[in-house]
């Protein structure tokens, strides 16, 4: 029986230490954090997984609790395999690994199902990823599924199973360096101890815990970002595989950063999910200038989200307004009712203004006069399709969804920027086994999740972190428990 060692407990680590079980192994995981802070970033999600499917029947597959009524009554659409593809290539300005792309593509829906088979139970992502068109539910960005009880369901339905198959769990264990050398590892050094295996998976994110290393990597300024998720991803287990020779890869300066709750705490709170603020589609964002700084509406919010981050690190203060009326309210899903959000209301927008502190009001009131004169009211608004409902005439316009923020009462959500992972790490191939510097595989090496670098770049798909981990992760396992 092949030993295998598993660094990190978060998705990633638990499908590779599923597969590796299954395929017959004795698996150690080893995680840094304590058992009640176990499942890393992963825990902190809202289990939205990014997978080929092939209409409602694809969807019941993966949802076999769906119901007729909710059957009827949804519009899931499709997303083939070379949208998804194409999506991967584009938001990456068509740098991404195409060697990993395909695979994570080809594999989403078959990683999917045998996770499903392995406990874990999806439901349609109504709340965030569909909106009510006609009495139907139009889901419109790709992102069609979610676990049950978001990601802390995920990681305990992946940890329940991963224990029923015999996996040792080890917490308080932090990876310190790896035995071996550039062209075999054959175990790791946790807590002072050496432990060695047939095989070793590195599962234990990025570096957007280490403030430090994300103004090395991810420029000036990066300091004052917030951390949304785990604080355990400092990055040093991507350190120990570089010091052994493992090849850098991908987007080091890059990163996944969206609006968050300029009163949320530095590091990520379990105990206060959803401080993302990623619906600006629905209305506009001012700065402390009340100045407009970019086009709101230029794609569904799941294909610009993740550059919102550091488009509002770059404002005066590192700091802004979301802004919205009456009309749009009803839209906001649930991560705008959350406890400790920084908002605001009033009847007027003078008076919001007035409550908007630090803003420069009469900016902020002439930027909205000016942006509701703009708005083209003869294109009807359509949240589910890019309805191409513009502004004309505005330096900066806003593409779709475009609607006169002129119906009381007005609400502003203040926001800062909230880092959720980094891009870069490790080289893997296709059988996700660590690359040295020299281009050869490092024997006994695997890697998956967040410290694989190359598959985003500048911008990212919505759910495709979970589904990467899980893809590439089971990968891992079944070869690592194999060769
Ligand atoms: C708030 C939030 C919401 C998100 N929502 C989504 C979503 O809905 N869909 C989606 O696809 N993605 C989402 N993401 C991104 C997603 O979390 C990641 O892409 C994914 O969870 C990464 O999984 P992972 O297993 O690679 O890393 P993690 O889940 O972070 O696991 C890494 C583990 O390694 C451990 N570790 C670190 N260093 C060491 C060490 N030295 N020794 C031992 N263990 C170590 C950590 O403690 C951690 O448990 C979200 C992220 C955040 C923060």
């Amino acid at each position: 029986m092949r030993d295998i060692l598993v660094v990190g407990a978060g998705n990633a680590a638990l499908c590779a230490a599923i597969a590796a079980a299954e395929n017959g192994a004795r698996v150690t995981m080893l995680e840094r954090a304590p058992q009640e802070l176990r499942g890393g970033n992963s825990a902190f999600t809202g289990g939205c997984f990014r997978t080929v499917y092939d209409g409602a029947d694809d969807i019941q597959h993966l949802v076999p609790d769906l119901t007729d009524a909710e059957r009827d009554s949804s519009d899931f659409g499709s997303y083939d395999a070379a949208t998804f593809y194409l999506d991967l290539c584009e938001l990456s300005g068509y740098r991404a690994d195409p060697v990993l792309i395909d695979i994570l593509v080809e594999q989403s829906l078959p990683t999917l199902l045998w996770m499903k088979e392995h406990g874990v139970r999806f439901l349609p992502s109504y709340g965030r990823q569909s909106f009510k068109v006609d009495g139907r539910n139009v889901f419109w960005g790709g992102l069609t599924v979610e676990t049950a009880g978001g990601g802390l369901g995920l990681v305990d339905a992946l940890f329940r199973r991963a224990e029923a198959l015999g996996v040792e769990v080890r917490y308080d264990h932090k990876v310190e360096s790896l035995l071996g050398d550039r062209r075999r590892v054959t175990g790791v050094i946790a807590n002072g101890e050496e432990l060695y295996a047939d095989a070793v998976i590195l599962a234990a994110g990025g570096f957007h815990a280490n403030t430090e290393w994300r103004v090395r990597y991810l420029g000036q300024g990066w300091d004052l970002a917030k951390v949304r998720g785990s604080r355990y991803n400092t990055g040093n287990v991507i350190r120990a595989a570089l010091d052994l020779g493992a090849r850098s890869h991908g987007n080091w300066s890059g990163c996944h950063s969206v609006f968050f709750d300029a009163g949320a705490d530095d590091f990520g709170n379990i105990g206060v999910l959803n401080q993302q603020k990623n619906y600006f589609t629905l209305g506009i964002v001012v700065n402390r200038d009340g100045q407009r700084f970019f086009d709101e509406g230029s794609d569904f919010r799941n294909y610009t989200y993740s550059k919102m981050g550091a488009a509002i690190l770059k404002q005066p203060g590192g700091t802004g307004w979301q802004v919205f009326d009456a009309k749009a309210t009803p839209l906001l899903p649930d991560e705008y009712r959350v406890p400790r959000a920084a908002r605001f209301e009033a009847d007027t927008l003078e008076a919001l203004a007035a409550k908007l502190e630090g803003i420069d009001t009469d900016g902020f009131l002439h930027t909205v006069f000016e942006y509701n004169a703009a708005v083209d009211e003869d294109v009807p608004f359509n949240p589910a399709i890019k309805d191409g409902r513009g502004t004309s005439g505005l330096t900066i316009p806003k593409s779709n969804w475009a609607r006169t923020i002129s119906e009381p009462p007005f609400v502003a959500y203040q926001v800062s920027c909230g880092i959720t992972l980094t891009y870069g790490g490790l080289a893997i191939d296709s059988e996700a086994r660590v690359q040295n510097e020299e281009g050869e595989v490092i024997a006994g090496l695997f890697a998956a999740g967040e410290l694989v670098g190359g598959l985003y770049y500048d911008r990212y798909p919505g759910g495709a972190g979970l589904t990467s981990g899980s893809v590439f992760g089971r990968i891992a396992g079944a070869q690592a428990a194999s060769t």
